[in-house]
């Protein structure tokens, strides 16, 4: 079916009609941090492909084994590999993990990103992103979550509605997505924290992996999916 390609004008009215309508279903959320930086970033790494329970375990057996930043970077690669087993991939986890330690050790001479508070958002993008296992996605999370910077993460779940939607278009990559997802909504980081969070929210509730369940969304009469998909009477 040919849909007509929408302004960026018009794709920005929508984004907004989005985040008041998510807003409304599933709150105002304070743009407080979560976890100290450090912590945030490692379980963020570990996150991947891993559900939150765990990634919470994984992330205490590796503490509860090492005791420390230091501990975790000095061990055993088998040791750190076989304490991140909840988690999935934990032998390309782990690796990842010891190099953010030995840069920050080479680097800074101390396991903290909290210098990442001072640097324009971009520098701190660059800086998250030339590791192993920091993606845009984990680096975005961190500055937003953390350090409160005008960023806009994009996860499984904000892609896949945002598309569903017809924010970005079919073949926008989630990379290519965190770029235009942010150049339509406000640069505000409150406003991007809770449309991340609320879009993640529908997205596991709502706007699910295979059939969405489109009877319980607020979205559908502006939603590109839903026009196309929605039930017709015989
Ligand atoms: S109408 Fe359906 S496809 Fe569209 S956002 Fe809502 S749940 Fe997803």
């Amino acid at each position: 079916m040919a849909t007509r390609t929408a302004t960026h004008e018009q794709l920005m009215a929508k984004a907004l009609i989005v985040y008041e309508r998510l807003l409304a279903t599933y709150g105002d959320h304070p743009l407080v941090p979560r976890r100290e930086p450090m912590h945030e970033l490692i379980s963020t790494i570990l996150s991947h492909r891993t559900t939150q329970s765990n990634e919470d375990i994984a992330y205490q057996r590796m503490w509860e084994r090492f005791g420390s930043w230091e501990g975790v970077r000095t061990a055993p690669l088998d040791a750190l590999i076989e304490a991140l087993k909840p988690s999935n991939f934990p032998d390309v986890k782990a690796p990842y993990i010891q190099g953010v330690l030995n840069r920050l050790h080479k680097e800074r001479g101390e396991y903290s990103i909290d210098f990442l508070r001072d640097l324009p958002v971009e520098e701190g993008l660059a800086w998250l992103t030339a590791m192993s296992g920091v993606g845009i996605k984990t680096a975005s999370l961190v500055l937003l979550f953390c350090f409160s910077k005008p960023i806009m993460p994009v996860d499984t779940h904000v892609h896949r509605v945002s598309q569903r939607l017809g924010l970005i278009g079919a073949k926008v990559n989630p990379t290519a997505a965190h770029g235009v997802l942010f150049d339509m909504l406000p640069h505000d980081p409150p406003f991007l924290f809770n449309f991340h969070i609320n879009m993640l929210r529908h997205g596991q509730r709502v706007c699910i992996w295979g059939a969405p369940r489109c009877e319980q969304c607020p979205l559908t009469d502006v939603c590109d999916w839903y026009q196309v998909h929605r039930p017709t009477d015989k």
